[in-house]
């Protein structure tokens, strides 16, 4: 799981009605506190990032067959893609596998608090010609609510966590405004 936020106010206990959030926000969650809460502020430097282009122009053209692709859900989760009970999510590298997985875990878990229950999951690298399959287990089921409540903690921060140097930073966008 990702570092401690320093200061997390305190959060009443909500159901997932008042903690939902979109996929961008876990997968950042498991990358950086930092770059979470930079990104809950719009604060979004993504267009000029060479990483995020590449990734953008990779999920053009990876699944542009497959049949139901960019799905979103509730104006809140978008979902690269679903085939069957599969739903996709493509990535460029397996740099952030551990964000990858909790993502489209979160994407399993909304699903299923909506009713759409028996899905699978699978994380597909179409550079590296790999995938993964993700399931949604009774662990990871019980842990997303704390995930959602820790994010929603970090998003009530007056001010961003500190900056932590990582490998991370190298290809972060927001590298500029917190090395520059
Ligand atoms: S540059 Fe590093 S510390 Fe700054 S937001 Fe990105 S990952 Fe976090």
């Amino acid at each position: 799981m990702a570092q401690e936020a320093e200061t997390k106010p305190d959060l009443p206990e909500a159901g997932f009605e008042a903690l939902r959030t979109n996929g961008v926000k876990v997968n950042y969650f498991f990358i950086c506190q930092r770059k979470l809460w930079l990104y809950s502020k719009n604060l979004t430097m993504e267009s000029g990032s060479d990483q995020v282009t590449l990734g953008r122009l990779l999920h053009d053209r990876a699944y542009r067959y497959l049949p139901k692709r960019e799905i979103m859900v509730d104006n809140m989760i978008r979902i690269d893609s679903l085939e069957g009970s599969v739903i996709h999510e493509v990535k460029y590298s397996r740099k952030m596998e551990d964000a990858h997985r909790w993502q489209i875990l979160y994407y399993l878990y909304y699903l299923k608090q909506l009713g759409i229950d028996g899905l699978e999951g699978e994380i597909n690298y179409p550079k590296l010609r790999r995938k993964e399959e993700v399931t949604l287990d009774n662990e990871a089921e019980a842990k997303i609510p704390q995930i959602l409540r820790e994010i929603k903690q970090i998003e009530n921060l007056p001010e961003p966590p500190e900056a932590s140097f990582s490998r991370m930073c190298k290809k972060c966008s927001y590298a500029e405004l917190c090395w520059g």
